[in-house]
């Protein structure tokens, strides 16, 4: 590859050139080497050139570095990608303003992707942790069976279009800030395709597309978490002139438990035992995923306790195995007690040396 040239001496500008005279040198030049409007072979390199120039030197970041380390100090910088070939970079109001966005409308159509289809579902909490199948009906456009996809009537053929002579484009004059030329377009009559139907298949009024209803049987893994989603390839709707089909995606809603409660892979849940449960130990029944277990509490237990039951959580999208349960205990105070549980915890608290005039004070202070 030749030395890179100078982007001031690509431009034809001099080393102090004001934003405004850049941008000038720029819409000039870039107008000039446009492969749209010149057909000179070195058309293409040229225009790639001016563009690149401008593009560092419309920069004032870029265009420092530049000035400081030549070529080489953008390139360290990860450098800006060009001589691939392509206009893969911002144009901006620049480019917008004389072409009017004319690039995308020189491309023929090609095989296309299919639509990606959206939907939901609802599963519940359980569901969830485990994994469950859910089948979803959807409606999504397919090949027509009766024209196998092509929008003609069967026996008939397609004819060359008369409008653009079979080549899929026509040539439009367009004006635009800097006089009037000539730009290559998709033939809008034949879209592109270059043949026109001549007898449209009745069944899908000639556009080789019918929309019809199907049910999927999505697989939804163990352990999906509510609002994600699932991609199926290939089950959207289907691709145009040969393109791939789009995928369906499903978002899940995950139903709320009404006493569990996720985090991660763990579920958690609050008891509330009695006093007396809590000072004397006792065994309590838990909920769990996997049905009611029992567990144990042991004597002394304190408020908000917290209890691991390993393993009975939910199942981890990505090592298979399951979170934990976290129980935590709420002891509760009874807050209405007749007269003889009053006098028994009475008694009970002068085991302990304290007394107590009943209402005022907490019994356990
Ligand atoms: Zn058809
Ligand atoms: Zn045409």
């Amino acid at each position: 590859m030749a030395a890179k040239k100078d982007y001031y001496e690509v431009l034809g500008i001099n080393k102090n050139a004001s934003d405004e005279e850049i941008k000038k040198a720029y819409r000039k030049l870039a107008k000039q080497h446009h492969p749209d409007l010149n057909k000179d072979e070195k058309a293409e390199d040229n225009f790639k050139q001016v563009s690149e120039a401008y593009e560092v030197l419309s920069d004032a970041k870029k265009r420092a570095q530049y000035d400081r380390f030549g070529h080489e100090g953008l390139n360290q910088n990860g450098g800006s990608g060009f001589g691939q070939g392509g206009f893969g970079f911002d144009f901006g109001d620049i480019f917008d303003s004389f072409f009017g966005g004319g690039f995308s409308q020189t491309r023929r159509n090609g095989p296309s992707k299919g639509a990606d289809i959206r939907e939901h579902t609802r599963i519940t909490f359980e569901e969830a942790a485990f994994g469950v199948t859910k089948k979803i009906k959807i409606n999504r456009y397919e090949d027509c069976d009766t024209c196998t996809g092509t929008g003609a009537k069967p026996g008939t053929k397609k004819e060359a279009c008369q409008h653009c002579h079979g080549t899929g484009q026509v040539k439009v004059q367009q004006s635009t800030l800097f006089g009037s030329f000539v730009n290559v377009k998709t033939c809008d009559v034949c879209q592109g395709e270059g043949t026109i139907i001549v007898e449209k298949c009745t069944d899908c009024n000639g556009t080789g597309k019918i929309r019809k209803q199907r049910t999927i049987e999505v697989k939804i893994p163990a352990g999906i978490d509510d609002g994600q989603s699932i991609s199926i390839r290939n089950e959207g709707g289907v691709g145009d002139k040969g393109g791939p089909n789009g995928n369906l995606i499903v978002t899940i809603s995950v139903e709320k438990h009404k006493f569990l409660q996720r985090s991660g892979y763990d579920v958690y849940c609050r008891i509330p035992i009695s006093f007396v449960q809590a000072s004397l130990g006792d065994t309590i029944e838990v909920e769990t995923l996997d049905g009611m277990i029992k567990h144990d509490i042991p004597s002394g237990t304190q408020n908000q306790t917290t209890f691991k039951l390993k393993g009975r959580g939910i199942t981890s999208l990505r090592t298979g195995h399951r979170g934990d349960q976290i129980i935590e205990v709420v002891v509760e105070v009874p807050t209405k007690l007749n007269k003889e549980q009053k006098e028994l915890l009475t008694k009970f608290a002068a085991t302990f040396g304290e007394t107590t005039s009943g209402k005022k004070k907490g019994i356990f202070k």
